[in-house]
């Protein structure tokens, strides 16, 4: 479908050809339709994807339906100052031939030419949250007649602390609004305050590459880094017949997660470029042969290699890019077969989670371990050594206070 057979004014369908806008891209094509009928949507869709055409022509349109020119009705929410000048600039493209004004505004300039512009009527205002809480607050800012408000790139609103900010500002709004919410990525504190401010919300969350196999069943578990090792040993144990390929970050940690495996018996293949070329082929037949079953290593590995038959592949520490974790759960899942990728992910790596769910546009799936489980998983470990360094420490805790007392 082409924008020519929208139905949408006649204005913006012009701007967009001048544009060179001929057909929606994916999340247009999702979005427009809803937002021209007044519907909330939340939205989880990366730059590039054409994000800000998918709100600005729907919002326009709306606008203009209701010729009402010169008052504040639609306001859009954005991080950041470059953010602010970039959308301000698509939404002027787009109603450059309508009569609606539009203003970006945002903080480390002066307030005065900003006061001035929204005294002299503005019909969409950009905004970051920090100047636009100022102005509001100052009174420069009529925010009764908003029809529609828009958060964009909300994860990095709230990385940035704006959450306050932004809490304050839409309780001052009407609440018979439309409200767009738009991110990047989605976690539990975004889909809080999504489902805070917007009200039985279309859905849409674009998968632009959606890289990873439709074969492969990927998730995560969420797993303290000292605690990984009883979690791997616990899914090995659970599938003595199963081919598992498992990724970590250094040679180092490739070394120590093999003999702590072999500690409580289980053998482990260890490839990674410390090793020498040959013994790295030598590695790869044994285990695509299947004469050893457990295959620990870096990301040598990740790329382009097929080993036939990987049923699990384990991400025990996850990648620093995100693009290698598509090539490592990709080594499992291969042709039609069917696969199962898990990866584990301590507090520290939940950055890097964030970093992968963007890339591949897609909520990964969350297995929930209970606390006790959790607990169980780490007491039932085989591997002694561990047990007897921590009740070297425990006992040493318990006899730290008692030796102080006696020097004292
Ligand atoms: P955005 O994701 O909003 O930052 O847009 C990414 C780029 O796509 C921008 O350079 C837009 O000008 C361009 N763009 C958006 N929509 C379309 C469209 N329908 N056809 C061609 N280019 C588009």
């Amino acid at each position: 479908m082409k924008f020519a057979q929208y139905h949408i004014d006649p204005a913006i369908k012009e701007s967009l050809e001048e544009l060179g806008f001929r057909k929606p891209t994916d999340i247009q094509y999702k979005a427009i339709p809803s937002i021209l009928k007044g519907e909330d949507v939340l939205a989880i869709a990366q730059t590039g994807t054409g994000k800000t055409a998918a709100f600005a022509i729907p919002v326009a349109d709306r606008l203009l339906r209701k010729r009402q020119l010169n008052v504040l009705r639609c306001l859009v929410m954005v991080p950041t100052r470059e953010l602010a000048v970039q959308i301000a600039t698509v939404f002027r493209d787009i109603t450059r031939h309508t009569g609606l004004k539009v203003l970006g505004l945002f903080g480390g300039v002066g307030q005065d030419p900003q006061i001035g512009a929204l005294k002299n009527g503005v019909d969409i205002l950009v905004a970051t949250p920090g100047r636009l809480f100022d102005l509001s607050h100052q009174g420069h800012l009529a925010l009764a007649h908003i029809e529609v408000l828009i958060l964009d790139e909300a994860d990095h609103m709230l990385d940035l602390g704006f959450l306050t900010d932004i809490n304050d500002l839409v309780r001052k709004l009407p609440t018979r609004r439309q409200t767009l919410f738009f991110s990047a990525t989605i976690n539990e504190r975004i889909k809080e305050l999504a489902y805070r401010i917007v009200k039985k919300p279309i859905r849409i969350q674009l998968s632009p590459k959606d890289p990873v196999s439709k074969n492969v069943d990927h998730a995560f578990a969420r797993i303290e880094m000292d605690d990984k090792r009883f979690f791997l040993e616990k899914l090995l144990k659970e599938r003595p017949e199963a081919k598992v390929l498992v990724f970590v970050r250094t040679k180092l940690r490739a070394d120590r997660v093999a003999a702590a495996m072999q500690r409580v018996g289980i053998d482990a293949l260890v490839m990674h470029s410390g090793k020498e070329q040959t013994d790295r082929l030598k590695v790869l037949t044994s285990f695509r042969e299947g004469q050893s079953r457990l295959l620990i290593t870096t990301d040598v590995n990740a790329r382009g290699i097929d080993i036939p038959d990987v049923d699990y592949v384990v991400n025990y520490d996850l990648p620093d890019h995100p693009e290698s974790y598509v090539h490592r759960v990709g080594r499992t899942g291969r042709g039609v077969k069917r696969g199962e990728a898990i990866s584990f992910v301590s507090k520290e790596e939940q950055p890097l989670l964030d970093a992968i769910e963007a890339y591949t546009g897609t909520d990964i799936k969350e297995r929930n371990i209970d606390t006790e489980s959790y607990r169980l998983t780490v007491a039932e470990t085989e591997d002694t050594p561990n047990d007897n360094w921590r009740k070297l420490l425990e006992e040493a805790a318990a006899t730290e206070p008692k030796k102080r007392k006696k020097k004292s």
